[in-house]
């Protein structure tokens, strides 16, 4: 595989729900290194998406390669064993858990399968446990999250939920990070923060694709752009030629 192979590829993928098609015939590709932006008006399909490529949903039709290996319909948790990794537009912390406690489960789960090892040598379970903690402490850091280790993620304000939200996506160290609505519910300093940090995701060398309703962020941190509309992809390119098509000026008339 050479360097310029994508890290995604949907191929014609659809999804039906009984007489619903969420997804007709969807298409991407999306190279390493990129800020992917995924818009579209409400009920466009933009979360079903996510749910293909994350394998929470088996497409009806199509593939989903990640990486160069056909892992269409593979459950989550092999998905993120491959590599990826999502937030939700609703915020899926555990809520009697620390904030600290949250990126060890995630920084935990993510070495499971090497944990047989462990049962047979328990000189090891502390020494990983040491290496967790050493992880997790310096993605607090990293997110500025430190202050909020000890809290549990309910008491913290909804802005600071999020980050804890991305900080735990990332803390595995993922290919690809999917951001499901990640403005939602920010006010302007947190937007900005929040575009910041995704930038400096991309610098760490990981690959992302967002779905975010606030175009101001869209375009001015996203490459390209795909545009949804009842299921199909009605348009993609930069921001500026996004903005400038016909069929997405017209799709976000009725919206
Ligand atoms: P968006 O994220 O762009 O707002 P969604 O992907 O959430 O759009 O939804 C696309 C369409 O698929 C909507 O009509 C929605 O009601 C439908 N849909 C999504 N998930 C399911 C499901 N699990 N069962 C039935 N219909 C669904």
């Amino acid at each position: 595989a050479g360097g310029d192979d994508p890290v995604l590829r949907v191929d014609t993928v659809s999804m039906q729900f009984r007489g619903l098609k969420a997804l007709d015939a969807v298409s991407l590709t999306v190279a390493a290194g990129e800020i992917r932006g995924v818009v579209g008006p409400n009920g466009s399909g933009k979360t079903t998406l996510f749910n293909v490529i994350s394998g929470l949903y088996r497409p009806t039709r199509g593939r989903v390669e990640f990486r160069g290996r056909d892992l269409t319909g593979r459950a989550p948790y092999r998905m993120g064993r491959a590599g990826m990794s999502r937030t939700f537009q609703n915020l899926r912390l555990f809520g009697d858990l620390t904030v600290e406690e949250n990126l060890l489960v995630a920084l935990d789960r993510s070495g499971t399968a090497q944990s047989w090892r462990y049962l047979l040598r328990p000189i090891s379970v502390l020494r990983r446990d040491r290496e967790l903690h050493r992880q997790a402490r310096e993605v607090l850091d990293r997110y500025g999250l430190t202050e909020f280790a000890g809290l549990a993620p309910t008491a913290l304000p909804y802005g600071i939920q999020r980050r804890v939200e991305i900080a735990r996506a990332v803390a595995t160290s993922p290919t690809l990070l999917l951001l499901d609505e990640p403005a939602a519910g920010l006010n302007g300093e947190e937007v900005r923060q929040l575009s910041e940090i995704v930038r400096s995701i991309r610098a760490g060398g990981i690959t992302v694709i967002i779905i975010e309703h606030n175009m101001g962020l869209v375009m001015s941190l996203c490459e390209r752009v795909t545009v949804l509309a009842g299921g199909r992809v009605i348009a993609e390119g930069t921001p500026a030629e996004v903005a400038a098509s016909p069929a997405v000026v017209e799709a976000y008339l009725g919206d």
